[in-house]
């Protein structure tokens, strides 16, 4: 299909206003692809920046383009691209590291200072028609991936980065705190990284449910009058032969749950920090040294995406379920109020931008 010549885009030009704005279709440099968008999720995050403006030091001080949980179609390959054909179906890596660095010398290039990563201001996002994006950050979907399925492996590589930090292995007990799409991720990927037992806790009974259905062994309904201690016994009792979890994976960033993250664990055993709330929490922390509870930063994710794909390709993960609503681009604005709302039990809500 030749390209048209406009290039509708969802730009969020300050708190609370989004607008569908025609942009001019870019060209793809050397070592890019010119895509035609597919399907684009919304993240917690795109949400957070349309009501609040910002997130932690990153502020919207310029009109950026929203999205960054996407699949789509290559329409034009730079004159340097190798790996990459018009047609081909792609599942798009938000994040494009300087590859110089340390870290990206390291593999660890979601630690990189110079990243640009879709919908981070002041980086523009692939909530629009038409996306340029380096050909060796997206991957071909074979045939029959869709390209839902390729928006949402994007918050399934922070499950699988999440699962590998934690070192989730055959037989682990694993207990997740939140059960949003982070926290329900976080779940697959542990589940097909050979956890065992799987407890996952939450404040909303709904999402609880949710949980159940995509394979939670256990539930734990989180109550603000319970004691940390109460909770913890809660998550010990529905697990197993009434074992503690070795491994917890936080996805809610609720002090509270940290909290709980940290006391429900076994000794010895490691809680990864998914989830992000405020930025200073109070924790036990002499509890989780005197037992050796290690914790471990979780930012984004390095080198997950091919294993995302294989998990999704081969059918040991199926994030289909996952979502609940979808709209068109042009309806983004409805998208946006189920998404911040949570209306009609909504976890993942997808925009088809074709
Ligand atoms: P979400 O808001 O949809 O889900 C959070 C869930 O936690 C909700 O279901 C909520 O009811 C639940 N919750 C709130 N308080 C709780 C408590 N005390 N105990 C248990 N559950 C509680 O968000 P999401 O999209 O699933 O993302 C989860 C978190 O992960 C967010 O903080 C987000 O910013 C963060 N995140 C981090 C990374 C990373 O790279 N580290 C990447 C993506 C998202
Ligand atoms: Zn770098």
């Amino acid at each position: 299909m030749a390209p048209s010549k406009e290039n509708l885009s969802a730009v969020l030009y300050g708190i609370n206003d989004m607008r569908m704005v025609k942009r001019d279709i870019p060209e793809p440099g050397d070592y890019d692809v010119l895509l035609r968008m597919g399907s684009v999720g919304i993240c917690g995050s795109d949400v957070h920046y349309l009501t609040k403006g910002r997130i932690a030091d990153f502020v919207v001080k310029a009109p950026m383009v929203l999205g960054h949980e996407a699949g789509g179609t290559v329409v034009k390959c730079g004159s340097k691209v190798t790996n990459l054909k018009t047609g081909d179906r792609v599942a798009i890596e938000p994040g494009v590291p300087c590859r110089r660095c340390k870290f990206c010398k390291g593999g660890r290039y979601n630690l990189c200072h110079d990243i640009y990563f879709c919908a981070t201001p002041p980086d523009d996002g692939n909530l629009c028609q038409y996306y340029t994006h380096a050909a060796d950050f997206c991957y071909k979907l074979p045939d029959h991936v869709t390209l839902e399925e390729a928006a949402l492996l994007e918050p399934l590589s922070v499950g699988v980065h999440a699962t590998r930090r934690a070192g989730v292995t055959l037989g682990s007990r694993v207990l997740i705190c939140g059960a949003g799409p982070i926290g329900l991720v976080s779940m697959m990927a542990a589940r097909s990284f050979g956890a065992t037992d799987i407890c996952i806790t939450d404040i909303s009974a709904n999402r609880l449910q949710a949980a159940k259905k995509l394979g939670a062994d256990s539930v734990v309904l989180v109550s603000s009058s319970s004691s940390d201690q109460a909770l913890a016994e809660a998550v010990k009792c529905s697990m197993k032969e009434q074992r503690q979890p070795n491994v917890t994976i936080e996805c809610s960033g609720a002090e509270s749950s940290i909290r709980l993250a940290m006391l429900a664990t076994e000794s010895g055993g490691v809680v990864v920090l998914v989830g992000m709330g405020p930025a200073e929490v109070k924790v036990p922390i002499l509890n989780a040294a005197t037992r050796e509870v290690d914790l471990r930063g979780v930012f984004r994710y390095a080198n997950c995406y091919p294993l995302a794909l294989d998990m999704v390709s081969s059918g040991r993960v199926d994030v289909k379920p996952l979502i609940t609503h979808r709209f068109t681009l042009l309806e983004s604005e409805q998208a946006f109020e189920t998404a911040r709302t949570g209306a009609g039990g909504a976890i993942k809500v997808m925009i088809n931008c074709e």
